[in-house]
């Protein structure tokens, strides 16, 4: 350990003060590029910060009780800063800490002199990029379900919205699927459990289709009505790269009088030209819904190659897509409890209904339904 000379202060001015603290602050430098392992940086520290005897000490002796009171402000400035760079740069914590001594000296080796560390606390760099607030975004489930709604809304379609916790009679009986009937085993059903004393058809049940808001809707309103409803349904199916216990319907309702199965057709093709390209054909096969009668499947020809056959439509050129059909007379009737307008003999309807999670992973190719629901961003990125 080498004995430090303290510099004396010719005059008191600034550019004394600065040049005697800065030959101060290299050799400080120079004293701390020597320290090895924490027992030198104790004997260092106390060399410059003893209590009694410590450099600091006898610098703020032999230079602050001398100087003239008017000066003493710079000076004041000038030592405070040099003398909390010491206590930081000597402080034992840092080598107990880290453990390996020699790194922390190697560290503590790059001491800027206190204009330089004043400047850095103040300065800005106005080179930095801003803080970037990210841009929300319609969810691809959110946004397909309003493509299609807006279809049907320019055709003066209003949008019916209904519970998701339903009793049985509207999702099961009032859309004709009798207790007991076999096709409530194709929609396997959450039900509320604790209920086995209440009447079946006031049971609660999560709704496993949007049908049921189509009798929501009647019961409170006569013929007309053209509605589509957009909305949560859920069934007890397990998760695969295609299913999932909840997803997404849009439903369709259309009751007036003279309505054919051609409004049903002329509709639903106009949809589909609409939602995917006016080179969009459709086609119908005879299918079975409780709720319509007749109903059939529609296909699309594939928007993937135009009907030519790929992979997608498993070489078919057709993509099966929604359900439809002529409303079932008996609906009818249970709407006609609580509107007698709904008499099957002077008003018919159409129905139809899709999946918009199997119309949004077609838009967009997306393989597997669960990444709808992940809350993964950089899937959801992707719809910014
Ligand atoms: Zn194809």
């Amino acid at each position: 350990m080498t004995r430090i000379e303290i510099p004396n202060l010719p005059d008191y001015s600034e550019q004394s003060i600065n040049g005697a603290v800065q030959y101060l602050y290299q050799i400080l430098r120079d004293e701390i590029a020597q320290i090895r392992d924490a027992e030198e940086l104790e004997q260092r520290r106390i060399q410059w910060l003893g209590r009694k005897a410590g450099i600091l000490k006898q610098i703020s002796e032999r230079w602050i009780s001398s100087c003239p009171p008017e000066l003493r402000k710079h000076l004041g400035f000038a030592f405070n800063a040099f003398k909390q760079e010491v206590e930081i740069q000597l402080d034992p914590s840092k080598v107990v800490k880290a453990g390996i001594p020699v790194s922390v000296v190697e560290e503590l080796r790059e001491v800027p002199s206190f204009k330089t560390r004043k400047l850095d606390s103040e300065s800005i760099d106005i080179t930095l990029p801003g803080s970037r607030r990210l841009t929300g975004a319609e969810h691809p489930i959110t946004r397909t379900l309003n493509e299609i709604t807006q279809v049907f809304a320019a055709l003066g379609y209003s949008v019916g919205v209904g519970p998701e916790v339903e009793t049985d009679f509207y999702n099961f009986e009032s859309m004709n699927f009798p207790p007991g009937h076999p096709a409530r085993d194709t929609q396997d059903t959450l039900v509320v459990a604790g209920q086995e004393r209440r009447p079946l058809r006031d049971r609660l049940l999560l709704r496993t289709h949007t049908s049921p808001v189509q009798m929501r809707t009647m019961e409170l309103q006569p013929p007309p009505v053209r509605i589509v409803i957009p909305g949560k349904v859920h069934r007890n199916d397990a998760a695969d790269a295609t299913h999932s216990p909840i997803f997404h319907q849009v439903e369709g309702l259309c009751v007036d009088t003279n309505i054919t199965f051609s409004d049903l057709k002329g509709t639903l093709d106009h949809a589909m030209k609409a939602l995917f390209g006016s080179a969009v054909k459709t086609r119908f096969f005879p299918s079975f819904f409780p709720f319509t009668e007749p109903s059939a499947d529609v296909q699309i020809s594939c928007i993937f190659c135009g009907g030519k056959g790929c992979r997608k439509c498993k070489q078919s050129g057709w993509i099966e897509l929604l359900g439809c059909g002529m409303v079932d007379p008996a609906v009818f009737a249970f709407a006609a409890e609580k509107q007698p307008a709904y008499d099957p003999k002077k008003i018919s309807g159409f129905a139809f209904g899709m999946g918009v999670e199997r119309i949004a992973m077609m838009k967009y190719g997306i393989s597997e339904i669960g990444q709808f629901y992940a809350g993964d961003m950089r899937f959801l990125g992707q719809f910014v």
